[in-house]
C-alpha cells in the first residue's frame, strides 16, 4: 500500500534522513520508534506531502506521489494537485492542529467541504458520523477549548478519517496528553487497526506497538537500523542502539 524507497532530506546542512526504505502493507500497522531528533516527524511529513524529499520516492498504491511524470521526465506536482493526493493520506499530529473557533463537527466538515466539495448538509453527516465512531457523538458542537485533550485528539482522528484516506499517519498522538487519556485515543487507534485500516505510527508506547504493529522500526540519527515483527522486535533486538533505546522507554 505505501512503499518509500531510498528517501533522503537535509535542512541547510543537516542531513535528516539519510536513505530511508520500507513498505507498509494494506491493513498493516508499523510502528516507528526512535530518539529525539531522529527524523521521525520529517519522514510523517514527507509521506503526508507536507515536504518535498530531496531524493527518493513515495508510492501509495503503485501510485508515485508528489510528481508527475510527463514525457519522460519528472515533473513536481502544483499546489492544487498535492492538495487533492494529501487527502488520501490522513495525518494526526502530537498537538491536535483543531481550529478553536469552529466546533468538532466543522472542524471534521472542513476538508469535506472545501477540499472535496461536498454539499453542507451530506458533509454534516458524514462528520456526525465519524464523531460517533471515535465516541464523541455527544460533543459534536463543543469548541476544542471545551474538549479535553483526548477529546480534541480523537476529532483530529476524525478529521483525517472523514476523507477516507488509504493510510493513517500518527505523530506521535498521545505525547502531548496528560496520561489518564493516552488510553482513550489509544482504544480508537486500536479499533481502526482492527477495521483494517493501514497505518504508520510514531510512538513511544511500547505496550501499544506491541499489541497493535505488525512491524516495528528503530529509526536512529536519520535511517532504520532494525525492523522486526513486534515480539522479535522487543524480545530479542538485534542492534545495540535498540537495546539501549529499549531501556530508557520500558
Ligand atoms: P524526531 O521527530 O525524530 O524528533 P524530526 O524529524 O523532528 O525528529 O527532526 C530531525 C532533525 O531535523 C532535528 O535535528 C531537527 O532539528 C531537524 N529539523 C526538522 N525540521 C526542520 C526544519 N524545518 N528546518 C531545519 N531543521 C529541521
Ligand atoms: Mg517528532
Amino acid at each position: 500500500m505505501l512503499r518509500v524507497t531510498d528517501l533522503h532530506k537535509t535542512y541547510g546542512r543537516t542531513e535528516v534522513l539519510k536513505g530511508v526504505d520500507f513498505t507498509v502493507e494494506r491493513g498493516e500497522v508499523k510502528a516507528l520508534l526512535g530518539p529525539s531528533g531522529s527524523g521521525k516527524s520529517t519522514i510523517l511529513r514527507l509521506m503526508a506531502l507536507l515536504e518535498r524529499p530531496d531524493r527518493g520516492e513515495i508510492l501509495l498504491g503503485g501510485r508515485r506521489l508528489g510528481v508527475q511524470a510527463t514525457g519522460g521526465r519528472v515533473v513536481h506536482l502544483g499546489e492544487r494537485e498535492l492538495a487533492r493526493q494529501r487527502t488520501d493520506i490522513g495525518m494526526v499530529f502530537q498537538k491536535f492542529n483543531l481550529f478553536n473557533h469552529l466546533d468538532a463537527l466543522h472542524n471534521v466538515m472542513l476538508g469535506l467541504t472545501q477540499v472535496r466539495g461536498v454539499k453542507r448538509a451530506e458533509a454534516k453527516e458524514q462528520a456526525a458520523a465519524m464523531l460517533a465512531r471515535v465516541g464523541l457523538a455527544e460533543r459534536a458542537r463543543h469548541f476544542p477549548s471545551e474538549l479535553s485533550g483526548g477529546q480534541q485528539q480523537r476529532v483530529a482522528i476524525a478529521r483525517a478519517l472523514v476523507m477516507n484516506p488509504s493510510v493513517m499517519l500518527f505523530d506521535e498522538p498521545t505525547s502531548a496528553l496528560d496520561p489518564e487519556l493516552v488510553g482513550e485515543v489509544l482504544a480508537v487507534m486500536e479499533q481502526l487497526a482492527a477495521d483494517g485500516m493501514t497505518m504508520v505510527v510514531v510512538t513511544h508506547e511500547t505496550r501499544f506497538a506491541r499489541r497493535v504493529a505488525n512491524e516495528v522500526a528503530m529509526f536512529d540519527s536519520g535511517s532504520i537500523v532494525e525492523q522486526a515483527p513486534p515480539d522479535e522486535f522487543f524480545d530479542h533486538p538485534r542492534h545495540e542502539r535498540t537495546r539501549k533505546f529499549l531501556e530508557h522507554v520500558h
